[in-house]
């Protein structure tokens, strides 16, 4: 187990009251210390603009490094400092991902920025540089197929956008629907050869653990061992959690270790335990602190405590989106 971090990601500021705040992060130290879980933390290098080049056009690369301060998307303020804690950030996602490969070990990158909406040429929702999507490029030549799971409760447009034609690289997002960025529906599958490699599972508001156990169940794991990854990695958002006021999916906190334990399981049951995590959103800091803490100890055989488990969505509210997902999916998927 290993945990990716660097000093700097505290120091990545949005404007004033924007809820991306460095809260997140310091709140996840503290709970993790606190657990006596802050060890085997590994301080990566910057990316190199070749790298981020994988994903992003120079042009945008150069914005992102030359633009005065100020918003360069409705959500996304740039400063001065930006530019060079996104590529730690993106450096630090691609550690995480050569660690979770050649060690086969689960490696937790502790990122800010986030990364999961940021596309070729653009900034969106508190992202720059896609964190996840630039480290599953920079594994091609290493792992031939990966799979990438974005549980945040907003749709990881970039990534998908990224791997859209691609059959070696399988994205699955379960978000709720109709919320930023609005893309992410059901019929999204992929293009030419990438048909079938996404998969969108778009909850509707209220949906919680019984619908994520379902999608787990009929669509995630049965898709995953079809697929047959040599790695799995998560865009771990955890603003589909019922206290984080961003979204109105209900998820526990509970459930979330569950989800992410269950992936967890995949990865040894299939790809030797190449796991790797990558923070994106969650907003109300101490479910965010305790899901990632839990998830962290659990895989270090511990139990740790958890305070935001109350379970509303008992029955599955979610049964009709999976019904559809799954109609629509059998097409590429013994479902
Ligand atoms: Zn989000």
């Amino acid at each position: 187990m290993v945990l990716i971090f660097d000093e700097s990601y505290l120091e990545h500021q949005q404007n004033y009251m924007h809820p991306e705040r460095p809260e997140r992060l310091e709140a996840i130290v503290e709970k993790m210390r606190a657990e006596s879980l802050w060890n085997n933390v590994v301080k990566p290098e910057p990316a190199t603009v070749e790298d981020v080049m994988l994903n992003h056009s120079e042009r945008y690369i150069r914005r992102i490094r030359d633009s005065p301060e100020g918003y360069i998307d409705p959500d996304t303020y740039l400063r001065k400092k930006t530019y060079s804690i996104a590529m730690k950030a993106v450096g630090g996602a691609i550690k995480a991902a050569e660690m979770a490969y050649e060690k086969k070990e689960t490696s937790l990158a502790l990122l800010r920025p986030p990364g999961h909406h940021a596309v070729e040429s653009s900034s969106m929702g508190f992202c720059y540089f896609n964190n996840i999507a630039i480290a599953a490029m920079t594994m091609a030549d290493k792992a031939q197929r990966i799979a990438i799971i974005d549980p945040d409760v907003h749709h990881g447009n970039g990534t998908q956008d990224s791997f859209y034609a691609n059959e070696d690289i399988l994205y699955i997002s379960t978000h709720q629907r109709y919320i930023f960025p609005g893309t992410g529906s059901i019929s999204e599958v992929g293009s030419g050869k990438g048909k079938g490699f996404t998969v969108n599972i778009p909850f509707d508001n209220g949906c919680g653990d019984a619908s994520y156990e379902m999608a787990m169940e009929k669509v995630i794991h049965p898709v995953i061992k079809q697929f047959n990854p040599d790695m799995i990695m998560v865009s771990l958002g955890t603003d589909a959690h019922y206290e984080d006021l961003l979204a109105g999916l209900n998820l526990s906190s509970k459930g979330y270790v569950d989800l992410l334990n269950g992936i967890h399981g995949l990865a040894r049951e299939i790809c030797h335990g190449r796991f790797a995590v990558f923070l994106e959103g969650g907003y109300a800091l101490s479910p965010l602190s305790e899901i990632v803490t839990g998830f962290y100890g659990s895989t270090q055989g511990r139990d740790i405590s958890l305070k935001h488990t109350d379970i509303s969505d008992k029955k599955g509210l979610g049964m009709a989106t999976i019904r559809s997902v799954l109609d629509t999916q059998k097409k590429y998927w013994d479902l």
